[in-house]
């Protein structure tokens, strides 16, 4: 395979901008056909350049081929012993010094899966990397990591090793090391994992600047009483994939094997919970993918299901799961409701007046509304929920950059201001599309021809949000190139949602290109469906550019 060309892509956001622009539908595949390969991109899916250097500089120390920078050491060895969790291997050895506790949480989650084993029997040895020589040679045959948490100085034997995780001596930051092709599988769970380093924080390092000092507690408070709770109930991570895997690992239980996903959901959300199941034996994933299939989820629920997990509205269908019905349903069999609530926002909903466990957003997302920050947030008001978040939390060292955080707290002031306009302007939108003879479909819950749209006005009491999905009437490649290719501003051509800019991406392109058309087919998702999230432009703008791209649409 011929490596993928390199493309200078345009930052939206500003230097420290979430995502890009590409230009034509074909770039979109180009990407995921690996054909092309932005600098820069989606911060969980592609490195800032400033997160590139300190990968390239790990890498250059350690003489390795591939480097991944995590948000923290722990969150770089958790993922590390996750991803052998998942291989089957039956044998992990931890040096002592290391940080075991996290070893022992998995082990306790899954111990029929891996154990503890002797250094004679280790097929995988985490080690620190100051040990001898002789030390090593214990490990013959093993895969050995080593684990170094100190300054960046490689020792003489580290080529030894079969991958070596570096952890910054005085900032929380990890960065794995490895010597072979196993780069994708770690770099796919880092993306499910959302423990991502923060190119801010990656600014810092490199210019050897001192962490700024922030009141997390006022912006907990805030955030948290937009969702009608408390400071204390509310944590802040490094991405909102970061908040739903801790949710999610939360509310996990051995006896409890089974997670429940209603509706469409975001990508790596459902990610987690396709590739789970594999990789921890005990593990059930059930996928309803009918948000109104109320007597299925009472078939389902039962005493071994320990989450539901859904989306309001759900990402990209825009489905509205009825949850006071589901939360009824679940809490009678005692199993925990997750809800995203990303996309419908605080402003339109509050899923605790319905009794939901946790809430989780990424905050990269409507909170932030700028494409300038990432992060995410888990929210709940159940004592015990909150000490297992907090405990997680504490053993991964996942927490969002203070820098990150100030950034999110000057742009949720205008928070509501950008809601009442977002939800505004998606309705003109949407009845746009809705009327539009090119169009075939469109997912709004607005829209009173949306299969939801009852429920909807029950629980999006302000609006509706800012985010729609549409097919063309005549959906083939030709079409949505010609639509996508002669879109112009003010909508911009990019991945993301829920900033003040409208942004439009070819959604299945982009989050199922390679899974088989059976199965988008039964997620209801054509493979040329696009995604808009409306911003606060004035939305004839909006409409004059896609009546332009609609023009030579057959
Ligand atoms: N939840 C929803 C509904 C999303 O759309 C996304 C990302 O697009 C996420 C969660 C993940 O958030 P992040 O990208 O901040 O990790």
């Amino acid at each position: 395979m011929t490596s993928p060309e390199r493309f200078i892509a345009k930052p939206v956001g500003g230097y420290h901008g979430i995502t890009i622009e590409f230009p034509t539908l074909q770039m979109n595949i180009d990407y995921e056909e690996k054909k092309i390969k932005p600098n820069r991109g989606y911060p969980r899916f592609v490195q800032h350049p400033q997160v590139q250097i300190l990968e390239e500089k790990a890498k250059e120390e350690y003489f390795g081929s591939s480097a991944i920078a995590f948000a923290s050491a722990e969150s770089c060895l958790y993922t590390v012993i996750d991803c052998f969790f998942s291989k089957d291997v039956k044998g992990i050895y931890i040096d002592d010094g290391l940080p075991k506790k996290i070893y022992s949480f998995l082990v306790e989650s899954a111990s029929e899966v891996t154990q503890p084993t002797t250094k004679e029997k280790a097929q995988i040895a985490i080690i620190n990397i100051n040990s001898s020589k002789d030390q090593l040679k214990k490990f013959e045959g093993s895969y050995r990591i080593g684990f170094s948490k100190g300054s960046l100085e490689a020792k003489d034997h580290s080529s030894e090793y079969d991958a070596i995780i570096w952890g910054h001596p005085n900032e929380s930051l990890g960065v794995l090391v490895l010597y072979n092709q196993d780069y994708e599988i770690y770099d796919l769970l880092r993306r499910h994992t959302g423990f991502n380093l923060s190119s801010r924080k990656a600014q810092r390092i490199i210019r050897r600047k001192s962490s700024p000092t922030f009141e997390f507690d006022l912006l907990k408070k805030k955030i948290a009483s937009l969702e009608k709770t408390d400071g204390e109930n509310c944590l802040l991570y490094p991405s909102g994939m970061a908040a739903i895997f801790s949710s999610i690992i939360t509310c996990w239980k051995p006896n409890r094997p089974k997670l429940i996903m209603i509706g469409s959901a975001y990508v790596d959300t459902l990610c987690i919970l396709e590739k789970w199941p594999s990789r921890r034996g005990t593990l059930q994933a059930v996928f309803i993918d009918d948000t109104d299939d109320i007597e299925r989820l009472k078939d389902e629920v039962d005493l071994e299901t320990s989450a539901i997990i859904t989306e309001i509205p759900t990402n990209p269908l825009l489905q509205v799961p009825n949850l006071g019905k589901i939360v009824s349903i679940a809490h009678k069999k005692d199993a925990k409701i997750i809800v995203d609530n990303t996309i419908a926002t605080p402003y339109n909903f509050n899923p605790f007046d319905y009794e939901a466990d946790i809430i989780v957003h990424s905050t990269t997302k409507f909170l932030n509304g700028l494409n300038n920050h990432m992060g995410g947030v888990s929210l709940t008001r159940d004592p015990e929920l909150l000490s297992k978040l907090k405990k997680f939390q504490a053993l991964t060292n996942s927490f969002m950059d203070p820098e990150d955080a100030i950034v999110l707290e000057r742009n949720l002031k205008g928070f509501k201001k950008r809601m009442e306009i977002i939800n505004k302007n998606a309705v003109k939108i949407a009845d746009y599309l809705n009327q539009n003879p090119k169009v075939g479909k469109v997912y709004y819950p607005g829209l009173k021809n949306h299969p939801d749209y009852i429920v909807a006005k029950k629980y999006l009491l302000k609006g509706c949000s800012g985010l729609m999905s549409f097919v063309l009437k005549n959906s083939n490649r030709d079409n949505a190139s010609t639509f996508y290719d002669n879109l112009g501003h003010p909508i911009i051509k990019g991945p993301s949602l829920g900033a003040e800019q409208t942004l439009l991406c070819p959604y299945t392109i982009l989050a199922h290109y390679n899974d088989p058309p059976e199965k988008r087919k039964k997620m209801g998702l054509d493979l040329y469906l696009f995604r808009i999230s409306i911003g606060i432009e004035r939305p004839n703008n909006i409409i004059a550019s896609l009546d332009k791209a609609f023009k030579n649409v057959i």
